[in-house]
């Protein structure tokens, strides 16, 4: 069966997922809905009490939204997300790495996003850069997979499918940023359960596959903000939408994008390539080098 066409699995696991992990699935909704009247799209959700019932998908608020395969390769309609990240105030803490991997249940091993060491020349003082998936609006990564399990959506976000991905890491090699790893292991599951159910879930990771930063795309399907932008303690990192033109840091403070990127001289990394990346960089004007080394900040 064509993926594009299967939700049903995925439906289902999603919504015992929000059911059981948040308890999302009150006494008074389920009292609320009465299927026999109801003629609209039913989905298979999992009580509290652990039976499985069936509930109209218009009696769920979009919290608790079901995500399908296809709303999951769309995107989020209207949005076009974007990332700013001030080179200035980051001091190479990588709270921001702790944070990406404790919201997808990543190992210390592993870094979506990785906080590294730059010194353009011997002159000048070193700085520290974060660098994730830059989900680039003209990928090179997602024209080679000959599975389509990697794609760009129309929220901007470069996402990818796990259970298409065939690992033949092609991605890997066309992506010049090196911002994609090779899952060798199985994954830490979280104990609540099955995971690597859908596009956007929130357990991406599987043995076999490929992975990248996925700009937290069920966080922002609530309106929140990724984890490494809440996680990070100098508010330097911004998250936000390009068709809103503003950015929002990790203390909830929004700003105009386009100003902002004009007046503190963004650039994006190896923008030469002609990969039009959607993180933005402020140069370290400002550098707090030498900072406290990477995990030695309690
Ligand atoms: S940074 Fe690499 S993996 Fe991410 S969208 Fe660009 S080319 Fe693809
Ligand atoms: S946007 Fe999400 S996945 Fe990407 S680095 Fe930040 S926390 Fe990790
Ligand atoms: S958490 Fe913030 S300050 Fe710390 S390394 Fe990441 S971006 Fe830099």
């Amino acid at each position: 069966m064509d993926s594009e066409n299967k939700p049903d699995r995925r439906k289902f696991l999603r919504s015992s997922f929000l059911a059981l992990g948040a308890g999302f699935l009150s006494g008074s909704l389920l009292e609320s809905c009465d299927p026999e009247n109801d003629t609209g799209e039913q989905v298979a959700v999992l009580t509290p009490d652990g039976k499985l019932v069936s509930v109209p998908k218009s009696k769920l608020s979009s919290e608790h939204s079901v995500i399908t395969n296809a709303e999951g390769r769309e995107g989020i309609p209207g949005r076009k997300f974007v990332m700013v990240i001030d080179l200035s105030k980051c001091d190479g803490c990588g709270k921001c790495t702790e944070a990406c991997n404790k919201m997808h249940f990543l190992p210390p091993t592993k870094e979506w996003i990785e906080v590294l060491k730059m010194q353009d020349n011997t002159e000048e003082a070193p700085y520290w850069f974060p660098k994730n998936c830059f989900h680039c609006d003209n990928p090179p990564c997602t024209k080679v997979c000959p599975v389509d399990a990697t794609f760009k959506r129309e929220d901007g976000i470069v996402a990818i499918d796990n259970e298409r991905c065939i690992g033949c890491r092609f991605c890997m090699a066309a992506c010049p940023y090196s911002a994609r790893t090779f899952n060798w292991a199985e994954p830490i599951k979280p104990n609540i359960i099955e995971s690597n159910e859908s596009i956007e879930h929130v357990f991406q990771s599987k043995k076999g596959c490929v992975e990248k930063c996925d700009f937290c795309p069920h966080m922002a399907r609530e309106g929140k903000l990724p984890g490494c932008v809440t996680g990070c303690p100098m508010d330097a990192i911004y998250f936000g939408d390009e068709i809103e033109d503003a950015v929002t840091d990790g203390s909830g403070n929004t700003f105009r994008l386009s100003q902002m990127l004009e007046e503190k001289s963004a650039y994006r990394f190896m923008e030469e390539l002609g990969t039009q990346p959607r993180v933005y960089y402020l140069p370290p004007y400002s550098r707090m080098y030498p900072g406290p080394e990477k995990n030695q900040q309690s």
